[in-house]
């Protein structure tokens, strides 16, 4: 199948300032880029479909950094649990094909709220059964009695997104678990979340013979590790760890902001702002009060937020979009907001944010696709824009400015 998309200005990392652009997809990969408008037309005689982009731009599929297909809108963390399996899964489903919807053609999992969710959701999506992104498949939250994702009590047993493992040896078992059921990424919890009244945001309950034990068998499969750390101490585990991808970093003091620096060949950063500010910012939209938030530190996490990533931004340090996006406060499809989060709070300019939204997220996927840029021999993974992100990244907030999302070649919207 060939398909001609004509006149659209052509936006992505290599292409900083949009030109009126010619592509030609053939099959699942785009076959041509021609700057002149018009000269494809006569090559492409024999295409079977002509999308017209005057008026839009064209640009790479957006990149979910990190992502929570199976957070199906809970108000907190032990809702997850109460959901029956099946409900939740098809809820998840219905969050796949959202996401596409909204101009994700790729979902990095920050992690899955029960172990097969993520990757039934994958296996479906790559069989064509199920409208979604591309994805990475995650683990549920690994974390220690105690930790962020524990949320039993003494008197009852109950659910969360965790799957609690204390000491190496019960941690190898949980990760190896993991790696046997399917999953691409493990998900571990080292500090704890200003959400948590017993475990706050800069605690780090997690022990360094635990998380070694975390690497060690990720490693032994070839799996992809990614932490949850917004203590000062927790960046420092993390690491020094090895972990591949670590969100938040809030609370990072100068000696893990130049750990991070010294490591940035190899780590990727993700700030996940999403859910803070929509908790201090629109708090009233959500029904929460002032007390609580004032409980909760939120301003002041917000804040040292914002302070460490102006800080990764200036050291160069490749950070993904993604803002926890699935809970009550960050309902699914909302997720693009981020990218606006990144250029009204974090110093990034429009080209800097979209950058990581699509060759960032791209390379932080490496699942050894070509995606992210569009060029010839990449995927076809294209949104048409209604209007100029450049001049507003806010648009991409909204499903009525996709005037197609395109994934492996096939126009899904
Ligand atoms: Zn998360």
């Amino acid at each position: 199948m060939l398909t001609l998309i004509e006149n659209a200005l052509l936006w992505d990392r290599d292409h900083p300032v949009p030109r009126a652009t010619d592509v030609l997809i053939d099959g699942r990969h785009i076959a041509r880029i021609h700057e002149v408008p018009g000269k494809l037309r006569n090559e492409a005689s024999a295409a079977q479909q002509f999308i017209d982009g005057t008026g839009c731009t064209l640009m790479p599929g957006m990149v979910e950094g990190h992502c929570h297909l199976s957070f199906t809108g809970p108000s907190t963390n032990a809702d997850l649990g109460n959901i029956p399996p099946e409900d939740h899964v098809l809820a998840s489903a219905a969050n796949a094909t959202l996401l596409l919807r909204h101009g994700f053609t790729s979902a990095f999992s920050a992690a899955s709220a029960r172990l097969r969710i993520d990757v039934a959701l994958r296996n479906a999506i790559d069989a064509g059964q199920l409208a979604g992104p591309r994805l990475r498949a995650a683990s549920p939250e690994l974390t220690v009695t105690g930790g962020l994702g524990d949320e039993r009590q003494l008197h009852q047993e109950r659910h969360g997104f965790g799957l609690i493992a204390d000491g190496p040896i019960a941690m190898r078992q949980a990760v190896r678990l993991c790696i046997r059921e399917g999953v691409d990424n493990l998900k571990i919890n080292i500090s704890g979340d200003e959400f948590v009244p017993h475990v706050r945001a800069e605690r780090s309950p997690l022990c360094t013979d635990e998380l070694d034990a975390f690497v060690e068998i990720a490693r032994k499969f070839g799996k992809t590790t990614v932490a949850h750390a917004r203590s000062s101490e927790s960046v420092k585990q993390a690491v020094r760890a090895g972990i591949d991808c670590i969100y938040h970093c809030d609370f990072a003091d100068e000696e893990a902001l130049d750990l991070l620096d010294e490591h940035k060949s190899s780590v990727f950063v993700g700030p996940a702002i999403g859910l803070v500010h929509n908790a201090l910012i629109e708090r009233e939209k959500f029904g929460l009060d002032e007390a609580a938030v004032e409980r909760m530190g939120l301003q002041r996490k917000f804040d040292r937020c914002v302070a460490t990533y102006q800080q990764l931004r200036q050291r160069g340090l490749r950070v993904v979009v993604g803002g926890d996006y699935g809970f009550a406060l960050t309902p699914m499809g909302t997720n693009a907001r981020d990218i606006a989060h990144f250029v009204n709070f974090l110093g990034y300019s429009a080209h800097e944010a979209l950058v990581c939204a699509t060759s960032v997220g791209a390379e932080l996927m490496g699942n050894g696709q070509s995606t992210g840029l569009v060029r010839e021999s990449y995927l076809a993974d294209l949104l048409l824009v209604r209007g100029d992100p450049l001049a507003d990244v806010g648009i991409l907030q909204h499903h009525s400015s996709m005037a197609m999302v395109m994934k492996d070649g096939h126009v899904c919207f």
